[in-house]
């Protein structure tokens, strides 16, 4: 079977009384729309992890995530989408809940780990799938070349040229991407990446371990609302505000931080009048059934 999702997301303009005092021009590259599931970066990170897979005749397989982590349910649901068997190695105690839930529907067999052995992921591979020949590792989050090189492709996709482009991060590997389809494609846009947890500074460096030519980035480091997972009541009410005024749904783990940011420095003048932004939702909207009361 071909493992493509074969679909360009669709790029859109937001509108706001803001951008328009300023002369700034704000659109969104909608990734969460590329399936409902096997959402946003998660799916560019897994065509290629899961097409060698493919080639090198594995039928299984095994990643790792916390127990509300997007790429797990990327993984289960792209794995019964393309004929895989699929494991989850879940950090933390066993727990039940609406991520759980969905992986397990999609077939997904999950195994809890304590907090220390989840440390080492290739010694738990070794432990529960070493004697498997079927078995394939992929890492937490999907983080890996191919991951970077599918998130390249988000830049093939855009449809004009934008000065500045914004991007959350966990990782860093889709921002590592997107910098090299910058990169590739020649382009002057300047690409921002939010960081999501405190003290973010160390995602330089994961970012920089998979551009291809070093290139100049901006992070902001101070929009990370408290660390990863973490929301205030100036976040949430942000949230409510956007999905309601602009009907794209967001969520405060990820593209919520990387909005208020945008939004943030619009307003203190960080960009020129004349200016274009792209914004990348990366997706990741079920992780707002976790929060719920939050809202
Ligand atoms: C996983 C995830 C990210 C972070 O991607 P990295 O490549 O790990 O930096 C961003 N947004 C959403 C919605 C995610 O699920």
């Amino acid at each position: 079977m071909q493992i493509d999702l074969d679909i360009n997301s669709p790029t859109h303009q937001i509108t706001d009384p803001l951008f328009d005092a300023k002369g700034i021009e704000v659109f969104i590259k909608r990734d969460d729309m590329i399936h409902p599931l096997i959402s946003g970066n998660k799916w560019r990170k897994l065509k290629y992890v899961l097409q060698k897979a493919q080639a090198e005749g594995k039928s299984h397989l095994v990643t790792f995530g916390g127990a509300y982590s997007n790429h797990l349910l990327a993984t289960a649901a792209a794995a019964a989408k393309f004929g895989f068997k699929a494991t989850g190695i879940v950090r933390g105690e066993e727990v039940q809940n609406d991520t759980l839930f969905m992986c397990r529907l999609h077939g997904m067999q999950l195994i809890f780990s304590d907090r220390d052995s989840y440390r080492d992921k290739p010694a738990l591979f070794a432990q529960y799938f070493g004697a498997d020949a079927d078995a394939f590792f992929i890492d937490e989050g999907g983080a890996s070349p191919e991951g970077a090189r599918g998130c390249s492709e988000l830049i093939d996709e855009l449809p004009e040229s934008y000065n500045h482009i914004f991007c959350a991060c966990g990782t860093g590997t889709t921002a590592a991407g997107i910098i090299n389809g910058i990169a590739q494609h020649q382009l002057i846009t300047r690409f921002h990446a939010i960081p999501v947890f405190k003290k973010g500074g160390f995602i330089k460096n994961e970012i920089d371990e998979y551009l291809l030519t070093p290139i100049d980035y901006d992070l902001h480091l101070h929009y990370h609302f408290g660390g990863y997972a973490k929301t205030t009541p100036e976040l949430i009410d942000f949230i409510k505000q956007f999905v309601a005024k602009t009907g794209v749904l967001i969520e405060p783990v990820y593209t919520g931080k990387m909005l208020y940011a945008l939004y943030d420095l619009a307003a203190k003048d960080y960009f020129k009048p004349g200016e274009r932004i792209l914004a990348i939702h990366t997706g990741g909207i079920w992780g707002l059934l976790g929060m719920r009361e939050r809202f």
